[in-house]
Formats: structure tokens, C-alpha cells, sequence
């Protein structure tokens, strides 16, 4: 078995696989969380990445099966991670994954860190798992018309030295998004709506036009310029319908595929990688259906 990314989707997956005893090997182009799962603004949502009438309309009745999908997920996730704002939680992203990782490795998956997959005809494997999300490119063209990167980018500010925001906080239709670590910096991420063209990219860098939003925006919650310390950016996958693909990939054998969360993928990401392994065990969940390629490529 071989699975490329280990982010949050690699890791649940191999996890999954390695714990029914089968040959896990995780190819990561960076280190584990080096992707969006070690970027992002830590909000462990349940749901899809559109609201719940939007995902009805597309998948009706069966938006309520996915939307409790994710509420086992989140509850695994609770076990893992430090989590808080009930309905809903947040993480400290790339530690949680790393967590998930550990596991994985301790369950018997090889994760080879530094180990870019260039093309899929490298892999030694019967069964090839893609957890690529928004850095899906160059490695099956038919996944790379169906999975567009967006960016999305972020500023860290000094310890604040009071606490401005007990709980996570989100505005303008979750564009928008900020909380306070234990030492009182202020993370703060959002605003890719004011540059749609340019944030519908897949180069991880940050922009001097979304910087000075952050930064004026930081200056708003806090009521001074504080200073920034660490700034950057990370790149997600988005499908055309905001639901992920998971599963088979049309006309190839063995080859899966867990991606597409539309920025949504905390919670997301661990249930598809988990019912992408558990296809490949044979013992596929219902749920897998939601997130069936087929219907987009
Ligand atoms: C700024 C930002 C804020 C976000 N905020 C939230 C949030 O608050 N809540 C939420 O639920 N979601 C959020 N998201 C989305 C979320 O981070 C992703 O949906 C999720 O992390 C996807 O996890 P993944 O494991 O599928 O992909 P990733 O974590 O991106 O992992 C994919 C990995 O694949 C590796 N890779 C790619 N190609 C190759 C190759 N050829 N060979 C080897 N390795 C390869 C990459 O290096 C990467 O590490 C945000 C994303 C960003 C960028």
C-alpha cells in the first residue's frame, strides 16, 4: 500500500490500514502536517465546507448521514486534540496531525518525510492512495482539472499580553477567521474573497494586498497595531460542488483518491481518509457514496 501526503487524509488513512495489519508506506513530499493540515486555521467543524441546505440540494436526504460522518469523526478527533466551542472545536492543526501520524507509525506505517512522488509509475504497490488535497498537481491530469488549489493566508501577531477572545471566532461566512493561542498571540486568516483570481492558486506565498487586510484587521480586534510575527500561507483543494472526492478513481485499478474538502478538511480529512481505508479493507461504509470521483471527473 502506498499513500502520498501525510496530512491529515494520509494519516487517518494509513492509520486505518496499518492497524488491520496491512504493509502502510506514506510518501510525504515535506514532513507530516507540511501541507494545509499544518497551515490552517484550526477550526474542527462538522458538516461539509457548503452550509447544510446547500449540501441537501445536492445530496438530499443523505446530507444528514454526512453530517453525523462528521460527528464521529469530530469525536475521534476530541480524543486526539485539545478541542473547545462546543457545537463545534479547534485544534492546533499540524500538532494534532503529528499526533495522528505517531500513531500510525506506532500501528507499523513507514512515513518517508522529504519523499516527493513524481510520477505514480514509482510506487511499488497494489493499492495507491492519493491524500494530496490542495496540492493535487502533476500527478494524474484528470484529478488536476477536478481539484483547483485556492490559497489561503494567515498572520500571527506577538503574545498579546491580555486576552482579547476566549474561544475561536469566525465572520463574514467563515472567509474571515481568528483565536488566541495559550501565550495570547492573535492568529488571524481570511480575505481571500477580496483577491478571488489571485488567491486561485496554488503558490504557497503571501501577498503584500491580503497581508495588509490581516494586518488592519489585527489592528481593529485588538485596538493597536500589534506586531506580526510569523505570516503564511497554505494551499487547499476545491471542487466544483464544495464536497471532497473520495474513493476509486474511475477506470484505473487501485488507484484511490481523498481530496477536494474545499477548505473544510480537519474533521473532513480524518473521516475520508478512514472510509478510504476501509474500502480498501473491503469493508466500505455506506458514507463513501457522498464523495464517489465519479460524479465529478
Ligand atoms: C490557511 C488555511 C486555513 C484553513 N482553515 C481550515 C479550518 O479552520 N478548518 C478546516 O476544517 N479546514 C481548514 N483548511 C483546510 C484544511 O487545512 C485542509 O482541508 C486539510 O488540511 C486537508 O488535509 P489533507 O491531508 O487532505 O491535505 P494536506 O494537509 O494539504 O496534505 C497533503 C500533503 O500531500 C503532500 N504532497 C502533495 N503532492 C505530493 C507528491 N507528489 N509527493 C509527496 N507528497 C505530496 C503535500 O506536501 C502535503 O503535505 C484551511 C486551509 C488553509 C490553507
Amino acid at each position: 500500500m502506498a499513500i502520498v501526503g501525510a496530512g491529515v487524509t494520509g494519516c487517518s488513512c494509513a492509520l486505518t490500514l496499518a492497524d488491520a495489519g496491512l504493509r502502510v508506506r506514506v510518501h510525504e513530499a515535506r514532513e507530516v502536517a507540511g501541507g494545509a493540515s499544518g497551515r490552517n486555521g484550526g477550526f474542527a467543524l462538522r458538516g461539509a465546507a457548503a452550509p447544510y441546505d446547500v449540501v441537501r440540494a445536492e445530496l438530499g436526504e443523505r446530507a444528514a448521514s454526512l453530517w453525523r460522518l462528521t460527528e464521529g469523526a469530530l469525536e475521534r478527533l476530541a480524543g486526539l486534540a485539545g478541542i473547545f466551542h462546543p457545537p463545534d472545536g479547534s485544534i492546533q492543526p499540524a500538532r494534532w496531525v503529528r499526533r495522528l501520524a505517531v500513531q500510525a507509525a506506532e500501528a507499523g506505517a513507514e512515513i518517508r518525510e522529504h519523499d516527493p512522488v513524481t510520477a505514480l509509475e514509482e510506487l511499488d504497490a497494489d493499492q495507491v492512495v492519493l491524500a494530496t488535497d490542495g496540492y493535487t498537481h502533476g500527478l494524474l491530469e484528470m484529478l488536476d482539472r477536478a481539484v483547483k488549489p485556492a490559497r489561503g493566508q494567515v498572520v500571527v501577531t506577538e503574545p498579546l499580553g491580555d486576552e482579547y477572545f476566549a474561544c475561536p471566532h469566525y465572520s463574514r461566512h467563515r472567509y474571515d477567521y481568528w483565536q488566541q493561542t495559550p501565550d495570547l498571540r492573535l492568529v488571524l486568516g481570511g480575505f481571500r474573497d477580496t483577491a478571488p483570481e489571485e488567491e486561485s492558486t496554488a503558490e504557497e506565498a503571501t501577498t503584500p494586498g491580503i497581508q495588509a487586510r490581516l494586518e488592519s484587521f489585527a489592528r481593529e480586534l485588538v485596538g493597536r497595531a500589534p506586531k506580526i510575527t510569523h505570516r503564511w500561507s497554505g494551499i487547499f483543494g476545491v471542487t466544483e460542488d464544495r464536497l471532497p472526492l473520495a474513493g476509486l478513481m474511475p477506470g484505473y485499478d487501485g488507484l484511490w483518491v481523498a481530496c477536494g474538502y474545499s477548505g473544510h478538511g480537519n474533521v473532513l480529512g480524518l473521516a475520508c481518509g478512514d472510509l478510504v481505508a476501509s474500502a480498501i479493507l473491503a469493508r466500505p461504509a455506506p458514507e463513501l457514496q457522498f464523495f464517489d470521483p465519479e460524479r465529478r471527473l
